[in-house]
């Protein structure tokens, strides 16, 4: 049965599992998704914190009474414990980032004072008007204890690492990887760092799923299998404990495109198998019960790559605990026909404009084998089956792959 994409989309998205949750040291879990709430374990900041290296004052004492001559009683530095002040007609240095002193509430910055010296004393004069209580970074002014910071399902960045290393947070629970093999289908596919003969070629598209897969912080393994249906029944029984297995190749009409018997015969439900869309129409999905879910794309290049962004990813994504954002939209730069009853997946460059927009420059490519072509576009441009002619203008949704 042929499904529009959006079908196919929604039937895929319709088997996200949860692939559980591990414990992580925090420096381990960047990329990850937090699957526990992180609460602050003091009030942000944890101490009415003077954000001025300079002096602090009892401003209602001096300076609310006229007073702008401070006599230095003491110095109240970073990561000292609280001192008080004395004599209420003086002042404390006072660092950033330091405890403001007892019966202080004031902070004058350096730059705002003079300084002298009088009977070997120290001392200073305010040059620049002063409002009471300035200068102060006041306790649980950001955040009293235990406040929700991070709330389960957030994906773990630089700013949330800064926040569990100064909440204590160094174990966090976070969603786990899927297990994920990526394999290759084909006799006429070779090695690498094998020199192809005239009629072979090397195999490609897996390194670049698994490439794609590491950019979600995934490490599959690769395989590849010739066009021998015990041979393949033989590698997919060995990998029935892997949570996702994504195919490449044999799922068209060919006389050697035994993936889709096989997998049946083994006992795969099929939710679907061809797509309404170009390229990646042969693209055949399906699960086993309590066993891996099978991603089976076609063999060319793009088709693949296509559907990897298009379906794959988000269903990883999804596994993971990722709230899956919005696709975002591009304004097509050029007009372009495409007279098929298909969706059209079209490889694009995308141009940042100075309205804020971005603008899709269709690129020329050849056919679903030319992987050379991805080098020079940013994304697939989604162009809807029901329509022939696309106005240079008109805005669709990109499934960006850069
Ligand atoms: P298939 O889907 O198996 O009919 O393959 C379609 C086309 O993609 C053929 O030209 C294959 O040689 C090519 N192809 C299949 N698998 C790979 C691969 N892993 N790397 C590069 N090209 C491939
Ligand atoms: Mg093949």
């Amino acid at each position: 049965m042929l499904l529009d994409v959006s079908t196919a989309y929604a039937a895929v998205m319709n088997t996200v599992r949860d692939f559980g949750t591990e414990q992580l040291s925090f420096t381990a879990a960047t990329g990850r998704v937090l699957r526990e709430p992180v609460l602050a374990d003091r009030p942000f900041p944890p101490f009415d914190r003077a954000t001025m290296d300079g002096i602090a004052i009892n401003f209602t004492e001096s300076y609310g009474k006229g007073q702008t001559i401070f006599g230095v009683e003491d110095i109240q530095p970073a990561g000292v414990p609280r001192k008080q002040l004395g004599n209420m007609a003086n002042c404390l240095e006072v660092m950033t980032g330091a405890v403001i002193p007892e019966l202080t509430d004031t902070v004058v910055p350096y730059e705002h004072l003079q300084a002298s010296e009088h009977e070997g004393f120290k001392r200073f004069t305010i040059t620049q008007p002063v409002q009471k209580n300035q200068n102060i970074h006041w306790e649980g002014a950001d955040g009293a204890a235990g406040k929700t910071l991070i709330t389960p399902g957030a994906r773990i960045t630089p700013a949330e690492a800064g926040v569990l290393a100064t909440v204590g947070k160094y174990e966090v629970s976070v969603g786990r990887l899927p297990r994920v093999a990526v394999i290759a289908t084909g006799d006429e596919l070779v090695e690498v760092t094998a020199t192809p003969a005239p009629h072979q070629i090397r195999m490609s598209n897996v390194y670049s799923l698994a490439a794609s897969l590491q950019g979600l912080g995934i490490t599959a393994t690769i395989h590849h299998v010739v066009d021998h249906k015990p041979a393949i029944q033989q590698l997919f029984e060995s990998l029935k404990n892997v949570d996702v297995w994504i195919c490449s190749g044999a799922v068209s009409a060919g006389k050697y495109d035994h993936l889709p018997v096989i997998l049946e015969e083994m006992g795969m439900q099929r939710i679907f198998h061809k797509v309404e869309q170009r390229p990646g129409k042969p693209f055949l999905f399906g699960l086993f019960k309590d066993g891996p879910v099978v991603f089976a794309l076609p063999g060319n290049p793009v088709s693949g790559f296509m559907c990897f962004y298009r379906y794959v990813q988000p269903w990883l994504l999804a596994g993971m605990g990722h709230q899956i954002s919005p696709v975002p939209y591009a304004v097509l730069g050029q007009d372009v026909t495409f007279n098929k009853p298909l969706t059209y997946f079209l490889p694009v460059q995308l141009q940042p404009q100075p309205t804020g927009e971005w603008k899709a420059i269709p690129h020329n490519y050849n056919n679903s084998g030319d992987l050379p072509a991805l080098l020079t576009a940013d994304a697939f441009m989604e162009l809807p089956a029901a329509q022939d002619h696309f106005k240079a203008g008109e805005c669709f949704p990109v499934w960006r792959f850069r």
